[in-house]
């Protein structure tokens, strides 16, 4: 048993690296696979952190990502910048293999695999990701006071961002596919009630236009072909998120929309030594902090099942 591990982290965002820190803090020398392309997760695409509390100037994203790798790592956390490709999790030792075929072995496992927003897939998106386009009103619409703005989505995420949004903006725009929303019959009713929010039905975004920053999109109208411009300096898009647990299918259990499920408020799974934390988890508040915060718990609880088994 002396390969055996006592935790593996599969994830290195602000879940991962903070169930790091309390795993490694507690001399439990936790194994990280922080992801081939993406270590450091979702912040690493991001300029300012605002909100992140203890930084009164906010803070990069990378930045902020980096210390969080340091201070894990500083306490003996070993941190692997490789994805993991296949997991067996049912057993009383877990088995998690890497790239390049070999298998790890742990009592416990936290997964803190985060989740992808779904992306347009039109060229200058990503270019543009944190120069006024956006995929989170809560994170960045504060950088967006008095502009014009629009958001893309018909759902109840859509409404929250566009409301949130008019808190702030000059004017917000909703651009939606069809000529009804899927929103909730209240999210829709308070978008449609608010004096700064208007919609452009049957329509979708053909071209991001900006070379440093954000100048406006041109639309089609999806049922005529029509194209049109629209002045804006910010984009939210609200189109939905893709939680990565295509790993995990068939052995833990998943919600309708493919989020990891945990015994709340804990960070159980329904598999005994398996916690998961994170946007992994999380439908609802997505934020660094609530991830970290998550991190932390599933940390404690891995450390008081490791705890039990001595
Ligand atoms: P993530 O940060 O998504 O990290 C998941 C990690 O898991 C990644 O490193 C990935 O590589 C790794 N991974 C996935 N699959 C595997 C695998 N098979 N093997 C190994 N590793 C794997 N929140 C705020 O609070 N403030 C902000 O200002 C803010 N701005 C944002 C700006 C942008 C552009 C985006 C996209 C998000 C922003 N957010 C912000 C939200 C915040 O980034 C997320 O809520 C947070 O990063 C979620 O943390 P996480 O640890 O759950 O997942």
């Amino acid at each position: 048993m002396s390969d055996v591990r006592n935790v593996i982290i599969i994830g290195s965002g602000p879940a991962g690296y903070t169930a790091a820190l309390y795993t490694a803090r507690a001399s439990l020398k936790p194994l990280v696979f922080e992801g081939a392309v993406t270590a450091g997760g979702a912040l690493m695409n991001t300029t300012e952190v605002e909100n992140f509390p203890g930084f009164q100037d906010g803070i990069m994203g990378p930045e902020l990502m980096d210390n969080m790798r340091a201070q894990a790592e500083r306490f003996g956390a070993e941190l692997i910048p490789d994805d993991v490709v296949a997991v067996d999790l049912t057993g009383e030792i877990k088995t998690v293999t890497d790239t390049a075929g070999t298998v790890h072995k742990a009592k416990a496992v936290i997964v803190t695999t985060g989740s992808q927003h779904r992306k347009l897939g039109l060229p200058n998106e990503d270019a543009l990701s944190g120069r006024g386009v956006s995929w989170c009103a809560t994170c960045d619409g504060f950088f967006f006071k008095d502009q014009d703005i629009a958001v893309i989505g018909g759902g109840d995420t859509a409404m929250e961002e566009a409301t949130f949004l008019s808190r702030f903006a000059k004017s917000v725009t909703i651009v939606h596919r069809r000529d009804t929303l899927r929103a909730s019959k209240a999210m829709q009713e308070r978008a449609f009630a608010d004096p700064k929010i208007s919609f452009v039905w049957d329509s979708e975004v053909a071209e991001i236009q900006g070379d440093q920053k954000l100048s406006g999109l041109k639309l089609r109208n999806v049922k005529t072909g029509e194209l049109s411009d629209l002045a804006v300096t910010g984009l939210f898009i609200a189109i939905g998120h893709d939680p990565r647990t295509e790993l995990f299918k068939g052995q833990l259990e998943l919600d309708e929309e493919g989020y990891l499920k945990v015994d709340a408020p804990s960070t159980r799974t329904n598999v005994t030594g398996v916690f998961a934390a994170g946007d992994v988890v999380d439908h609802t508040y997505r934020q660094a902090i609530t991830a970290a915060g998550t991190g932390c718990s599933a940390a404690l609880d891995a450390e008081r099942f490791l705890a039990a088994l001595a």
